[in-house]
């Protein structure tokens, strides 16, 4: 069969991008895939704390998103601002702190402050904040649910007309009409143009099509605890100085703290001296949480670019292939806009936000944004 646009990827981005083509009224759009990604996994944060321009201004175009997705695809994305509260523990992160905060103000976000000590006893009185100096805090980040953001738009854009294929793509070749010949375990398709949006999968899929999509997975591990009321459900996410984060979410608590990469990047098996470490973690900083067993764990993988922006635009070397994709941990939050500016760029229109940090020729330039994080 032929289309104008095939989605490689069913997941949040995927279906973002599709919902979006089509209320742009573009027609004969597939989207393909093979199930298993990492929305289904993510843990539902939100936040516009961020230490680039370009992220603070995905964060308030999705917010803004969000606030409308009910009556944009008649799903409620669950949106919950119970804040974010970034810890420091040393002067340089303070610094790095407060640098991003001029950065969001620059990007026209006002909502964060940096708090003292005694203003974190108020906003966290469930931590132990020996050692804690400062912190950055946003009322207005908090929670969203993942599936509930991609029902929205699969809905939507299958009520608009697009189709859907379970099915995995294997390879690509050029077409003679000028567009690409996509082989899957279910047949083969012609587009006019293909989206990657195959999250952590995304430099597989670019490599099918002999084109270098500097996306590589990232195991990410989640321990879940039992039901329990120690912690209250309008708790902020909050982010110790070595990434040890938590956050409540239908009565239990999510606890994560990035580790090194598995052996085998797609491996997404839990390491059980991780799950101990955590535990033990959470247990001396959280005294709450001293009696509250650990009942699940899970992992799944973030898709990181080389420096932790997404990549927007055509592949260079290969117009008919559309990069969406590595978000690098940030792609729930970030769909929505990411799926309106991508179908702003396809139908020719120009995208609300200045995407010029975005263009996947960036690296190959030699001119990658800078990696900042905010702890
Ligand atoms: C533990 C964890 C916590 C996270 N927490 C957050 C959070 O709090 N906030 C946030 O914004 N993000 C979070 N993330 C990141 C988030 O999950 C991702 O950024 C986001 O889901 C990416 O969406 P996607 O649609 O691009 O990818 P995916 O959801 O992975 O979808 C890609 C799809 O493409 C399919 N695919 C790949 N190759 C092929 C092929 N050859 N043929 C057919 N189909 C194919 C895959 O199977 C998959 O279904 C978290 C991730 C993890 C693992």
């Amino acid at each position: 069969m032929s289309w104008d646009i095939l989605v490689v990827g069913g997941g949040v981005m995927g279906w973002s991008v599709a919902h979006h083509l089509a209320r742009a009224g573009r027609r004969r759009i597939l989207v393909v895939d093979r199930g298993g990604g990492s929305t289904e996994r993510a843990t539902g944060g939100f936040r516009a704390q961020f230490a680039t321009e370009v992220n603070v201004r995905l964060s308030l175009l999705s917010r803004r998103k969000l606030e409308t997705l009910q009556e944009e695809t008649g799903v409620d994305p669950g949106f919950l601002p119970a804040g974010y509260l970034f810890l420091a523990g040393e002067e340089a992160q303070r610094e790095r702190l407060a640098t991003a905060l001029e950065v969001q103000r620059a990007a026209g976000c006002e909502d964060a402050r940096l708090v003292t000590p005694e203003e974190i006893g108020r906003l966290a009185p469930w931590i132990r904040a020996e050692g804690i100096l400062a912190g950055s805090f946003s009322p207005r980040d908090g929670f969203m649910r993942p599936m509930e953001i991609r029902r929205g738009y699969l809905e939507a854009a299958l009520r608009a007309g697009v189709d859907r294929l379970e099915a995995e793509v294997l390879g690509f070749e050029q077409a003679a009409a000028g567009g690409l010949r996509v082989r899957t375990s279910a047949g083969t398709h012609v587009a006019g143009v293909v989206v990657n949006a195959a999250g952590a999968w995304a430099g597989k899929v670019g490599a099918m099509a002999g084109i270098d999509v500097p996306v590589t997975p990232l195991r990410r591990q989640v321990a879940v605890t039992a039901p329990t009321d120690a912690l209250p459900a309008s708790m902020p996410m909050l982010i110790f100085p070595d990434g040890f984060h938590l956050r409540v979410r239908d009565g239990r608590v999510l606890l994560l703290w990035p580790s090194d990469a598995a052996d085998d990047a797609f491996d997404v098996s839990v390491d059980p001296d991780w799950t101990r470490a955590v535990v033990a973690a959470a247990r001396a900083r959280v005294p709450a949480l001293a009696a509250v067993p650990v009942e699940s764990t899970y992992a799944g993988l973030y898709e990181m670019s080389p420096d932790e922006h997404a990549l927007l635009g055509p592949a260079p070397g290969l117009e008919q292939l559309f990069l969406v994709n590595g978000s690098s941990g940030h792609g729930v939050m970030h769909a929505p806009a990411l799926g309106q500016l991508a179908a702003e760029m396809l139908t020719g229109r120009a995208p609300a936000l200045d995407v010029q940090a975005l263009r996947p020729a960036r690296f190959a330039e030699g001119r990658p944004n800078p990696t900042r994080r905010l702890l």
